[in-house]
């Protein structure tokens, strides 16, 4: 089995239903409220382990209810929660979703999220310098991340920074990554004046722009590629970038081709946006096998 480790946010979706957004002063009446796992690292190590990585989860949480439930789900999926520490006074990260009139509005309470430190990331030093990839998000501190990125070069361990959500990024952790997946508008904001051909070309082999329902770009030294999505009827975009990276991770850990690892991320992908939430659509290993086959 390939290991992967992830370090990154875990958070509780919390997502009411209402045919109406409130206006400022307003109360409406919703219809529903519902409640599901999420955070881009949570999410990320739950696809990986499905598609078959044997996966470990570095992140904080508080030691609130929301703890119970991301932690149950973690292990549900078989994510190792060693690493996940339990902060003594801290909330766990909540993203707060309004789904009304066609569209969603969402607030994101970050919370223990924020609080993970270096310190935790040296108590799971030996299960990075094992990992076959290590894989980061930026819903965690930066200094956390230039940290995990400083320790997987020295080390030689495969590093994938998924750019997501956009925030500056310090030069030496772009040159330390081994992958960098943004989807366009990410890319855009993360190389500002270049244009896509430039940086893809200045990034052969490591910068993979995701395209929606099209697929992926990238270069190969020579030229930029398109690996074609697959033509699915979309129902639930949301969490289609966490299965892609995650799927991508496994393949590459596994040490399949730069190209493989993609149409496999995009095989996985198109199966998580059939179905309904972040989690809810991520596939099993065996799903991707068929449609590839
Ligand atoms: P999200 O924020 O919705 O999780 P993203 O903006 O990070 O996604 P996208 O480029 O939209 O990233 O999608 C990531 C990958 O998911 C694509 O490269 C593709 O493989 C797959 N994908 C997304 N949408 C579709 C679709 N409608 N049909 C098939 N595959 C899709």
């Amino acid at each position: 089995m390939s290991k992967i480790v992830v370090v990154g946010s875990a958070s509780i979706d919390l997502t009411v239903i209402s045919d109406k957004r409130p206006l400022a002063g307003e109360t409406v009446i919703g219809k529903e409220l519902l409640l599901s796992p999420g955070g881009k690292g949570a999410n990320q190590a739950v696809a990986a382990a499905r598609l078959g990585a044997e996966v470990a989860f570095v992140g904080a949480v508080g030691k609130d209810n929301y703890a119970s439930e991301i932690i149950k789900n973690l292990k549900q999926n078989q994510v190792n929660t060693e690493y996940l520490c339990q902060l003594e006074n801290a909330a766990s990260g909540t993203a707060h979703i309004t789904l009304a009139e066609g569209d969603n509005s969402i607030v994101v309470i970050p919370a223990a999220n924020m609080q993970l430190t270096p310190a935790m990331i040296d108590a799971a030093f030996e299960l990075i310098r094992s990992a076959d990839i290590v894989m980061v998000q930026q819903e965690i501190p930066l200094v956390v991340i230039e940290y995990v990125s400083k320790i997987c070069h020295d080390l030689g361990v495969k590093l994938l920074l998924n750019p997501a959500p956009i925030r500056e990024i310090p030069a030496s952790v772009i040159n330390a990554a081994s992958y960098i997946t943004p989807n366009e508008h990410e890319a855009a904001a993360l190389f500002p004046g270049l244009s896509l051909e430039d940086y893809l070309a200045q990034n052969p082999h490591k910068l993979i722009v995701t395209q929606g329902k099209n697929g992926a770009l990238y270069h190969d030294g020579k030229e930029q590629v398109l690996v074609a999505g697959f033509k699915v009827s979309a129902l639930d975009t949301t969490g289609a970038g966490d299965t892609f990276n995650a799927a991508f991770a496994v393949a590459i850990a596994e040490g399949k081709s730069f190209a493989e690892s993609i149409c496999f991320a995009n095989a996985a992908a198109a199966l998580s946006v059939q179905k309904l939430g972040a989690q809810g659509g991520m596939p099993y290993r065996n799903e991707v096998e068929k449609m590839l086959s």
